[in-house]
């Protein structure tokens, strides 16, 4: 039932909110429409927390959204959301806005396709969505405020807060579960992780985020984990790379590795997700995963090639040697060893052109640095991925790969003047 939590209960701090999130929703209130906060931000804002972004759910619909803004974007084909864009360049600032809508969202909706397994309420919600002849048709698959809560995953996700009332909408005591610091699933937990396997990591991912709020797991959320994981063989590999990756990427990637060894969780979830969890104690990847997490918290940007060039690069450089010690000439080696490398433990997954050449081009520098004569040096520190090569010289000198003044003298070199450059050249003879 509905629950209208007031401010004296909920306690939630405006000062936490973004001001573009507050607008969106005061321009759809002003329109007649409902609009609320919602989702991860409401439980944020909850705990105190200052959300990383805001997504708004209304009644409106999307073509109705878009008319209301200056810059806005319709954004996917069967489930369509709206990015309302403010700002320029590196300052932009994205509000997703999403109409209420019922059963299913975009990812459950494209999988249930290809997998006869998905169960019955599932396939419903899309008979929603098809004609007699199965073509998909659009917005017929909205929901009222109640239906859109519930299809949800965690309670804790599931509430909406009207920043002009200050009232928090909760239909799943998602106020009482934050105070109680219980992470817990709408429904009938296996239910629900059969109708969305993802749900399985979305579980690890907030207990990972916020076990350092004294959150848990709620046990009846916890106990079918184990059991259901193979349902994750079904999703398709992009998808779970882009899961790991919020594994991994978003602040708790320690955090999470420690979960998923509580959970039991270690092994055959995805196999690049396994091998982090393996050589989650070499010194190479426990400094690049520690230095993730501590980018993250400091508002840095992290990218998903350095991360993976440092978990790969054990891969790169057994088959590097292995091809050497064959016969072939190092850098053709080195090509070779990164192809095969990619190939084995990445695959096929979304942007791959741009993942495989961002790896290659930090590891292609690894032995570059070593030739500290001639002309090599100036050219190898104007290359645009410079800095990424020189951090992940560095995390290879903390691993005791490399000396740590060849690092010093490569931070020296990259901010020395033309003069200072040719001594140091001489210096390196
Ligand atoms: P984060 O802070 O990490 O972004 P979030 O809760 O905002 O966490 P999102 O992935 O951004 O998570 O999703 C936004 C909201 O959409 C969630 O809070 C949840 O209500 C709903 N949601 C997202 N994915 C699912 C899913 N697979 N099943 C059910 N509900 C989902
Ligand atoms: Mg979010």
């Amino acid at each position: 039932e509905r629950q209208d939590v007031p401010l004296r209960v909920h306690g939630i701090d405006r000062e936490l909110l973004d001001r573009r999130a507050l607008e969106v929703v005061s321009t759809l209130q002003d329109n007649g429409y409902e609009a609320y906060i919602v989702g991860g931000a409401v439980r944020d804002l909850l705990l105190g927390l200052r959300p990383k972004d805001f997504d708004v759910a209304t009644n409106a619909t999307p073509e109705e959204v878009k008319a209301l803004f200056r810059r806005a974007f319709i954004i996917g084909r069967r489930f369509r959301i709206v990015h309302v864009v403010f700002g320029r360049g590196r300052e932009h600032e994205v509000i997703e806005v999403t109409t209420f809508r019922a059963f299913l969202d975009n990812t459950a909706a494209s999988k249930v396709s290809g997998n006869e397994k998905t169960n019955r309420k599932a396939l419903e919600g899309v008979q929603h969505a098809v004609d007699a002849n199965g073509r998909v048709l659009r917005d017929n698959v909205w929901g009222t405020l109640p239906e859109d809560a519930a299809r949800r995953d965690f309670s804790i996700n599931a509430m909406y807060y009207d920043p002009i009332t200050e009232v928090v909408v909760d239909f799943h005591h998602g106020i009482a579960d934050s105070q109680k610091r219980q992470i817990r699933m709408i429904g009938e937990p296996a239910a629900r992780y059969r109708e969305d396997p993802v749900r399985i990591l979305r579980a690890i991912r907030f207990v990972a985020k916020l076990d350092r709020l004294g959150f848990a797991l709620e046990p009846r959320t916890a106990q079918p984990l184990k059991e259901l994981q193979g349902l994750l063989a079904d999703i398709p590999p992009s998808r779970m790379f882009d899961e790991m990756l919020k594994l991994l990427q978003t602040g708790h990637a320690l955090a999470s590795i420690a979960q998923l060894r509580k959970l039991h969780l270690e092994h055959g979830i995805y196999p690049l997700l396994d091998l982090t969890v393996e050589r989650e104690h070499q010194p190479l990847i426990h400094q690049a995963l520690a230095d993730t997490d501590r980018r993250v918290a400091e508002g840095k940007p992290v990218a998903p090639s350095f991360l993976l060039a440092c978990i790969l690069w054990q891969d790169v450089g057994e088959l590097w040697r292995l091809h050497q010690d064959e016969g072939q000439p190092a850098h053709p080696a080195l090509q070779q060893a990164i192809d095969e490398a990619f190939e084995r433990r990445v695959g096929d997954v979304s942007g791959r052109g741009r993942l495989a050449a961002d790896m290659r081009e930090i590891w292609t520098m690894q032995p570059r640095f070593e030739k500290r004569a001639g002309r090599a040096p100036h050219s190898l520190v104007q290359q645009p991925r410079f800095r990424a090569g020189l951090d992940f010289l560095r995390l290879r000198s903390h691993a005791g790969e490399v000396d740590a003044a060849l690092v010093q003298w490569w931070e020296t070199f990259s901010q020395a003047d033309a003069d200072a450059q040719f001594d140091l050249l001489q210096q390196a003879k």
